[in-house]
C-alpha cells in the first residue's frame, strides 16, 4: 500500500514543525508500508521563502544591487537556524548546511547576472524559484536518517516531465509515469523513504520548470498518480478545507466532505488550500484526497471523494479572488452579429491572459468578463485592434473596464435541490448595501460566482458566510 503525504511551507517552516512532520511520516510509514513524502519550501508565516528567492531575483532585475545579498542572508538565517536544531554535528550537519549553502551562493550569483544583464526570463525564475524545495527536502531527509530510517532526498527534476511553459509548467504523463517509477519504486522496495520536491519539474531537456504557485499540491498528485498510490493526503496549517479563508472569517469551519467538483471550484475562485490542478489526477484515478493540518493531526480534516450526484447540504463554502477587472465589450450593432463572443475570447487568449468569469446579457448587447487587473491593458488593446472595423462602424461602442473588483463565489454541489439559495445571498448582501456588478452561475449549479467592488470584499464573504452556516 502507498500513501503519498505532501507538507506545505509551515509543515516544514521549523525545527519544531519538521519534527513534528518527520513523527507524522513514520507513523503513517509504519501503517502502510512505503510512504512518499513530497515538500514546498519553508515557509514561516507571513514569510515564504519562494516568495523571498523571487523577490530576490525581481530586485536585482530592477537594477536594486543590495537587496538580494540581504535575501541571501535571510535565506542563510532560516536555513542554518533549523539545520543546526534538527541535526547534530557529529551527523549529517556539515553536509546538509554545505548543500543549502551551494543553492543560496547559486541564488547570489544568478541574481548577479540579472543586475548586470537586466533580462529576468520565465526560465531563470523557474530555476530561482524552485531552490526553496531543494532546500527544504535535503533538512527533511537527513533529519529522517538521524532517527534511523532510510530516506533519501530527491529533486522532482529527475521525475516529472514536463512542457517548457515556465512557470506554470504542464505535466507530460507517458514520459513521467516511467521516469518516477523507475527512480521511486526501487527505494520504496527497499524501506525508503523518498522526499521529492514539490512545485518544480524539468522539461524535456532537463531544464527547471515550475507547476505554478501553490503547485506542491499538484506534485503530490501526480506522484501518486505515478505510482498508483491509495491516498494522497495534503498536510498543512487549518483543520482541512473550511467553509471559508479562516483569515477573513473568523469562525469558518473545517467541512468532513467534499466532492472532486466542489473542491475544484473552490480552488479555481480562490481557495488557496488546495491548487486547482491537484484534483485531476486524483479524479482520473480514483484516489481519495485528503486535508490535514500538521499541528492538529488528530482532527480528521477534510476528505475529497468522487461526485455521487446526491451531494447534499446546500451552499457549503465560500471563497473570493481580488484584485481583478471586469471587462465590458459593448454595442447596439453587436446584436446578432455572429462570432463577436469567439472572437471577444480568442484576442484574450492570444493576449495569454485567462479569464475568470464570462456573463453575457440576453439582449447581446454587452459581453463582460473578469481577469486578473494586471493584465486588462492588454487584454483592452488586444480586443480594440481586433473590432477596429466595428468600432469604427459604431457597431461596437467601447471596450471598457471597471478596476480593483472581487469574485466572491459560493460553492455546494447540494444548491442544485435547494431552491431560494440565490434570493438569500442577494438578500444578505442588499441588507447590507453590497452592491453586485455581475453574476455568474455554473451550468452544474455547483457554484454560484458574484463580481462586486473589491474593497468590500471581506464585509462581503462575512455576510455570505453567516447565510452558509445558518
Ligand atoms: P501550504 O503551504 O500548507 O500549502 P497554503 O498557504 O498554500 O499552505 O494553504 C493553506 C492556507 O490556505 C490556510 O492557512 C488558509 O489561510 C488558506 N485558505 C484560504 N481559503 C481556505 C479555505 N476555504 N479553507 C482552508 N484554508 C483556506
Ligand atoms: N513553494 C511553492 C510556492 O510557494 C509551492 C507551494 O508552496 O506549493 O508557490
Ligand atoms: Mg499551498
Amino acid at each position: 500500500m502507498t500513501l503519498v503525504m505532501k507538507f506545505g511551507g509551515t509543515s516544514v517552516g521549523s525545527a519544531q514543525a519538521i519534527r513534528e512532520t518527520a513523527e507524522l511520516i513514520l507513523n503513517a510509514k509504519k501503517e502502510w508500508g512505503s510512504v512518499v513524502v513530497v515538500a514546498s519550501a519553508m515557509g514561516t508565516k507571513p514569510i515564504k521563502v519562494t516568495d523571498l528567492l523571487l523577490e530576490g531575483a525581481t530586485s536585482a532585475l530592477s537594477g536594486d544591487a543590495e537587496t538580494y545579498k540581504h535575501t541571501a542572508n535571510q535565506l542563510r538565517q532560516i536555513h542554518y537556524e533549523t539545520i543546526d536544531a534538527l541535526l547534530t554535528p557529529e551527523g549529517e550537519r556539515q553536509i546538509v548546511l554545505a548543500e543549502n549553502n551551494l543553492f543560496i551562493t547559486r541564488f547570489e550569483t544568478l541574481c548577479k547576472a540579472v543586475l548586470v544583464l537586466g533580462e529576468l526570463t520565465p526560465r531563470a525564475l523557474d530555476t530561482v524559484g524552485g531552490m526553496g524545495e531543494q532546500m527544504s527536502v535535503r533538512i527533511l531527509a537527513a533529519y529522517l536518517r538521524q532517527l534511523g530510517h532510510k530516506a533519501e532526498a530527491i529533486d522532482a527534476t529527475e521525475l516529472i516531465v514536463t512542457n517548457s511553459l515556465f512557470q506554470n509548467a504542464s505535466p507530460i504523463f507517458e514520459q513521467t509515469v516511467p521516469k518516477t517509477q523507475a527512480r521511486l519504486q526501487p527505494l520504496l522496495d527497499d524501506d525508503c523513504i523518498p522526499v521529492v520536491t514539490g512545485f518544480i519539474a524539468a522539461n524535456e531537456a532537463g531544464i527547471t520548470t515550475t507547476l505554478g504557485r501553490g503547485g506542491s499540491d499538484f506534485s503530490g498528485a501526480i506522484l501518486g498518480q505515478c505510482l498508483n498510490a491509495q491516498e494522497v493526503w495534503i498536510w498543512t496549517d487549518v483543520d482541512g478545507v473550511m467553509t471559508a479563508d479562516p483569515r477573513i472569517v473568523q469562525n469558518a469551519k473545517s467541512i468532513p466532505v467534499l466532492s472532486y467538483r466542489e473542491v475544484s471550484e473552490l480552488a479555481f475562485y480562490g481557495a488557496n488550500v488546495l491548487h486547482p490542478k491537484t484534483m485531476r489526477p486524483c479524479v482520473e484515478n480514483n484516489i481519495p484526497l485528503r486535508i490535514k493540518n500538521t499541528f492538529n493531526p488528530s482532527h480528521p480534516g477534510t476528505v475529497i471523494v468522487p461526485d455521487n450526484g446526491s451531494m447534499n447540504g446546500g451552499a457549503k463554502a465560500v471563497t473570493a479572488i481580488k484584485k481583478l477587472s471586469l471587462i465590458t465589450v459593448e454595442g447596439k450593432g453587436m446584436l446578432g452579429i455572429p462570432g463577436i463572443a469567439a472572437r471577444t475570447f480568442g484576442a484574450v487568449a492570444k493576449a495569454n491572459v485567462s479569464v475568470l468569469l464570462i456573463s453575457q446579457a440576453s439582449s447581446e448587447q454587452s459581453i463582460c468578463f473578469a481577469t486578473p487587473e494586471n493584465s486588462s491593458d492588454t487584454v483592452i488593446k488586444g480586443l480594440e485592434a481586433e473590432f477596429e472595423e466595428e468600432i469604427k462602424r459604431q457597431d461596437i461602442d467601447r471596450v471598457w473596464a471597471i478596476h480593483d473588483v472581487s469574485i466572491v463565489t459560493i460553492v455546494g454541489a447540494g444548491m442544485r435541490g435547494t431552491p431560494g439559495i440565490s434570493g438569500a445571498l442577494f438578500t444578505a448582501l442588499g441588507n447590507h448595501h453590497v452592491n453586485i456588478i455581475a453574476i455568474a452561475q455554473g451550468s452544474s449549479e455547483c457554484s454560484i460566482s458574484l463580481v462586486i467592488d473589491g474593497k468590500e470584499t471581506a464585509e462581503a464573504v462575512n455576510h455570505i458566510h453567516e447565510v452558509i452556516v445558518a
